[in-house]
């Protein structure tokens, strides 16, 4: 039986970890089986408060875990593969083998890489498919390469692999970016960068390996073929909510509602980071709403509410 069990390892979940082990809660983290979450798989991360001159995103989160460590974090290595929030207290099945009891808890499953959703994506991921620069860059030195999406992450990954590609075209369903000013100026000016827009990516070419892709104007109807090496998916992410679907009130979008801080609707659980947040999704935000529901968690305890 477990005071507080934290589901998930990023900023939020780590953050929980940081505050619920101050609080001589002695909680439990589960961490899926890699640890860290999305900002193991981003390159640098400049706006996050306390590091002037920014920090690389796997670093932060290994410094974040052995921040909770410290303080007397247990981790549990592996996935919640079921979550029971009725009765009281919940049970949680970690890899389908063994269960967990816990009188509060801490989601922070975090969100996922949205995919186009075409057949020779999923064929192709791993063969010239990804939707991870920082994972993947490194395969593509001297090639071309197409990366899909408009927003900050499109930009991010865009900039990031003109270390390693001759080329990359950014393809964007628009003719206007939804990145922040900052990005869009760094991909812009980058010399190797070009867009394609108005376009979407219809289809994925090659055999065992990407080779190209077929793209079509969305004003004109125009399909042209575009040759490359690997394409890069960045067009968002959606929440990690589908273990709790049923049990707890989400948005249309499967996000986590939460209200009074981090109280979802079942009275002890609570939600943080990209689980429950489609709107700011930072580290920052996810850290901070982490350090909210631990505190949330320590007071719901106090009370005695995971008895009545
Ligand atoms: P996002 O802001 O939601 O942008 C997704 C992009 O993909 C949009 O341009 C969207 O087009 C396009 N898109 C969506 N579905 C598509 C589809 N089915 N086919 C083709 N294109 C599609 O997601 P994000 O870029 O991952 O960023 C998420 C959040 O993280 C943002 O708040 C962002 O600021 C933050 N972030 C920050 C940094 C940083 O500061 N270093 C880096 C990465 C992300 P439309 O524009 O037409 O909707």
């Amino acid at each position: 039986m477990r005071n507080v069990v934290i589901i998930g390892s990023g900023p939020a979940g780590l953050t929980a970890a940081v505050y619920a082990a101050r609080a001589n809660l002695s909680p439990l983290l589960i961490e899926g089986w890699q640890s860290g979450g999305q900002l193991t798989t981003t390159t640098e991360v400049e706006n996050y408060p306390g590091f002037a001159k920014g920090i690389m995103g796997p670093e932060l989160m290994k410094e974040m875990r052995t921040q909770a460590e410290r303080f007397g974090t247990e981790f549990l290595t592996g996935h919640v593969t079921a979550v029971a929030l009725t009765p009281r207290p919940f049970t949680l099945t970690i890899d389908g083998e063994h269960t967990v009891q816990a009188k509060t808890l801490i989601l922070a499953t975090g969100a996922s890489a949205i995919q186009i959703g075409l057949k020779n994506e999923a064929r192709l991921t791993g063969h010239g498919v990804s939707t991870c620069a920082t994972c993947d860059g490194f395969f593509f030195k001297g090639k071309e390469l197409i990366v899909v999406g408009g927003g900050d992450s499109a930009m991010e990954e865009a900039t990031f692999l003109t270390k390693f590609a001759s080329k990359v075209s950014i393809v964007h369903r628009r003719d206007k970016l939804r990145a922040s000013k900052i990005m869009q100026d760094r991909a812009v000016k980058n010399e190797k960068i070009t867009f394609v827009w108005n376009s979407a990516v219809e289809d994925i070419l090659g055999n065992d390996a990407v080779t190209g892709v077929r793209v079509k104007n969305l004003v004109t109807g125009k399909v042209t073929e575009l040759p490359c090496a690997g394409i890069f998916v960045a067009i968002g992410h959606h929440p990690n909510t589908n273990l709790f679907s049923g049990q707890l009130a989400m948005d249309a979008k499967g996000y986590i509602r939460t209200t009074q801080g981090t109280a979802t609707s079942v009275p002890g659980v609570f939600a943080a980071g990209d689980v429950q947040d489609s709107t700011y999704r930072q580290a920052v935000t996810a850290a901070g709403s982490g350090c909210m529901a631990a505190i949330d968690a320590e007071r719901f305890l106090e009370s005695g509410s995971h008895n009545l």
